[in-house]
């Protein structure tokens, strides 16, 4: 006896009353996409839960990618058996027995959905609990803390078994909160910042900003990387890489040395928040977190957020880069971002950045030169790429971080 489908358990989305229906959609849809690369499997939605049908697929690989997927708080392998209790002593027996080790204890947790079945909840615990004792040498009962805890569900159709509850990624399904674009550098920072995003029901799509050839093909691949990560979460990832050296050559040319690293950042913001426009999406990330970099203190954010209204959301403002690193390893983007290529912020980073620029400054530097065609042109060349899911499926260990 094979398990045949997996029970998922919802998360928050059961508190959503009557958006209830579009989450449960948003969840199924993202399961789907995310499982593409198992054709067998047919996912069955309810209010209360979901069941994948396995079809034949297995089991071990599929828990692997729904391990990832936001809005669902455990899941647990199951078999679907007619409703005789012979026949699910003998599919009890079957899963215990490939589960046991030595020492091994266990309980039974049964339930009656219906009442009318002909054994009692405790019947079913002692009639199902003996079988296994008689036939499972060294098997031992611990009602408080075992090892190994059947669960048995009693249906009107039929009754359930699962033995595992594997937690979920938690979080809200992904597009439940709308969609924002995530500045994404090659850094550590950025993908943590879109990891915490998606992980509360948003839809991403990264923009990076690319400068050959002082930064080379190598710098553009870790982006690429890092995306594909990401799409591990919800199935797909869209990155727009905007061609900068023009732009990035011009700022140099016109603009005082220590303010171009804010300028650099404020038509970053531009052009992210014109791709956010065409794309429909109502907010911005990024990854930066208070007093990091010279960009990143409060008076360098005033200056820079002058060129937009959008919500900018910065997920890591109050986080240490120790903490950032600990997610970026969970995440499994760490060993990408660390790759030496520099990024064309780095390249072009003048030696003493102002930390404290003025915004009225900056206004009046810019002033003298008309930025506004390079921006258009630079957003009119946009490449946009589509990253699907690895095919490697990843494992990371998020449950103890979050
Ligand atoms: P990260 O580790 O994410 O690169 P960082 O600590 O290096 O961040 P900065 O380089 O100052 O900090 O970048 C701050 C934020 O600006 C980044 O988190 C990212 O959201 C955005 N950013 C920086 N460089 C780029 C780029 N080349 N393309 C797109 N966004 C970028
Ligand atoms: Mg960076």
């Amino acid at each position: 006896m094979k398990y045949d489908r997996i029970l998922i358990r919802y998360g928050e989305l059961s508190t959503k009353g009557r958006n209830r229906k579009q989450f449960v959609d948003k969840l199924k849809r993202t399961i789907a996409k995310t499982l593409e690369g198992f054709p067998s499997v047919s996912i069955e939605a309810k209010r209360e839960r979901m069941y994948i049908m396995l079809n034949g697929e297995k089991e071990e690989e599929i828990s692997k990618v729904l391990k990832n997927i936001f809005g669902i708080q455990s899941f647990s392998p199951a078999v679907k058996i007619d409703r005789d209790i012979e026949k699910v002593n003998a599919a009890a027996l079957d899963i215990v027995s490939s589960l046991y080790k030595d020492g091994c204890t266990f309980k039974i947790s049964a339930r009656r959905a219906d009442k009318e079945f002909e054994l009692d909840t405790n019947e079913i615990n002692q009639t199902i609990g003996g079988h296994l004792l008689k036939n499972i040498s060294g098997l031992k009962v611990d009602v408080k803390n075992p090892d190994i805890n059947v669960q048995i569900e009693v249906r009107t159709e039929a009754i359930y078994l699962s033995c595992e509850n594997i937690p979920g990624a938690g979080g809200l399904p992904s597009g439940t909160s709308g969609k924002a674009m995530l500045m994404l550098s090659g850094g550590l920072d950025s993908p943590v910042a879109g990891y915490l995003s998606m992980k509360r029901g948003l839809e991403l799509e990264g923009v990076h900003f690319f400068s050959p050839p002082f930064t080379s093909e190598r710098a553009k691949q870790k982006v690429i990387d890092i995306s594909e990560k990401l799409a591990n979460f919800n199935g797909h990832f869209v990155l727009h890489v905007v061609p900068f050296t023009t732009i990035q050559q011009l700022i140099h040319k016109q603009i005082p040395e220590n303010y171009t690293m804010t300028a650099t950042r404020r038509i970053m913001l531009k052009i992210t928040d014109e791709i956010r426009r065409r794309k429909e999406a109502l907010a911005i990330i990024t990854g930066e977190s208070l007093g990091q970099v010279a960009s990143q203190t409060l008076e360098s954010m005033y200056a820079i957020n002058d060129v937009t209204n959008t919500p900018i959301l910065r997920p890591l403002i109050t986080t240490d880069k120790t903490e950032i690193i600990e997610w970026a390893k969970k995440i499994d983007t760490h060993d990408i971002s660390i790759r030496p290529y520099e990024d064309c912020c780095t390249v072009f980073v003048p030696a003493s950045p102002k930390t404290k620029p003025k915004k009225e400054k900056i206004r009046y530097y810019e002033s003298f030169t008309d930025f506004e065609p390079l921006i258009d042109e630079a957003v009119n060349h946009v490449e946009t790429i589509i990253l699907k899911r690895e095919e490697k499926k990843m494992e990371p260990e998020m449950d103890s971080l979050f």
